[in-house]
C-alpha cells in the first residue's frame, strides 16, 4: 500500500518490514534517531504499548489509548501516534458494500458494544466507542489485562465494564473482534445471537468464520478489517509525509499486502 502510494506521489521512499525482536526494540529506535534515514515507522504486535516508554514523545491520542502504531522521526526525535482509532472511526463512517447500514456517519451512539480483546486494537476502539456515548464491555483471556484497560481508558469518568471470557452477557447492539481469532479459521460467539453490528478487525481478505456466519444473518451490518487497515495506514502515510494519501492507490494496493 505505502509503496504504492509513495510511487503514485513519485516521492523516493521505500516502506520494509523489520522484524524486531523486544530485546532489539531500543537499539532500533537508537539507531533510526542517530541515522534519521527513515521517515518514521509502524509498530505492531507485540510493541505498541511497550514503545512508548522510548519514545521522545508521544501525543494526546496514543497516550489516552496507551499505545503506539506510528512513529515519525523529526530530525532526532521520534514521535508515537496511533492511528488505529482513527482507522476504526473511518472504517465505521464508510457505508459497507452491502448498504445495509441507515447510517452515512459513525453508527454507534450510546448504545451497548462488547468487545474482545485488550490489546492495543482494542484500547483504540474502546476510546472511540466511550467517546461518542456508549457503554462499553471489554472481555479478554487474560481478564488482568482487561482489568488494566477497564482503568486506564476514560471519557468523562467513563470506563469500560470487564465481562467474563469467552461469552459473557449477550452483546448488545454491536460487538468489536480486536483479537486474531478467525485468522486460521476459529470460530468464536458460536452460542451467541449475533447483534446488529458486526465489526471483525482480522484484517484478511479470506473470511473468518465471524464475518461468514453474519454475512449470512438477516439483519446483521458487517465491517470487516481491510476498510481499517487501509484507514489507519492512510493516516500513517499523512503523518510521515505531510501529503494527502492517495486512498484509491493505497485501497488498490490492499490486496497484494494480505
Ligand atoms: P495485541 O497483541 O495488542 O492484542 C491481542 C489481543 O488478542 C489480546 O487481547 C490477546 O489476549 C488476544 N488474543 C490473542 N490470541 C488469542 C487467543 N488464541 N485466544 C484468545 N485471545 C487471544 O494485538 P492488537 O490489539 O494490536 O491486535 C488485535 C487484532 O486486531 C489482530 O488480529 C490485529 O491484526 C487486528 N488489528 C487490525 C487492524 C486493522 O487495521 N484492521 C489494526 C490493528 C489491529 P491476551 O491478552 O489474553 O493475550
Amino acid at each position: 500500500m505505502h509503496n504504492a502510494a509513495f510511487a503514485k506521489l513519485g516521492l523516493p521512499h521505500r516502506y520494509e518490514l523489520k522484524e524486531t525482536a523486544d530485546t532489539e526494540l531500543a537499539a532500533t529506535l537508537d539507531r533510526m534517531r542517530r541515522e534519521g534515514d527513515v521517515l518514521g515507522a509502524n509498530v505492531t504486535i507485540p510493541h505498541k504499548e511497550s514503545v512508548l516508554r522510548l519514545l521522545d514523545e508521544v501525543d494526546d491520542v496514543a497516550r489516552r489509548i496507551g499505545a503506539v502504531n506510528t512513529i515519525v522521526s523529526r530530525g532526532a526525535r521520534l514521535i508515537g501516534y496511533n492511528t488505529d482509532k482513527y482507522g476504526f472511526e473511518k472504517a465505521l463512517e464508510t457505508r459497507p458494500p452491502d448498504g445495509s447500514s441507515s447510517s452515512a456517519g459513525f453508527p454507534f451512539f450510546e448504545n451497548r458494544i462488547l468487545i474482545l480483546g485488550a490489546g492495543g486494537a482494542a484500547r483504540a476502539c474502546a476510546l472511540a466507542l466511550l467517546e461518542r456515548g456508549n457503554n462499553v464491555d471489554i472481555t479478554n483471556r487474560d481478564p488482568a489485562r482487561a482489568e488494566a484497560l477497564a482503568r486506564s481508558i476514560e471519557v468523562d469518568g467513563r470506563h469500560p465494564r470487564v465481562v467474563p471470557w469467552p461469552n459473557g452477557p449477550e452483546p448488545g447492539d454491536a460487538v468489536v473482534n480486536a483479537t486474531p481469532l478467525g485468522l486460521n479459521g476459529e470460530e468464536i460467539l458460536e452460542d451467541v445471537q449475533l447483534p446488529r453490528w458486526v465489526v471483525d478487525l482480522v484484517p484478511t481478505a479470506t473470511e473468518t468464520p465471524l464475518v461468514k456466519r453474519a454475512k449470512a444473518t438477516d439483519n446483521v451490518t458487517v465491517v470487516d478489517g481491510l476498510s481499517m487497515l487501509l484507514h489507519q495506514a492512510a493516516r500513517s502515510f499523512e503523518l510521515w509525509t505531510g501529503v494527502p494519501a492517495p486512498l484509491e492507490v493505497m485501497r488498490a494496493a490492499l490486496p497484494r499486502e494480505i
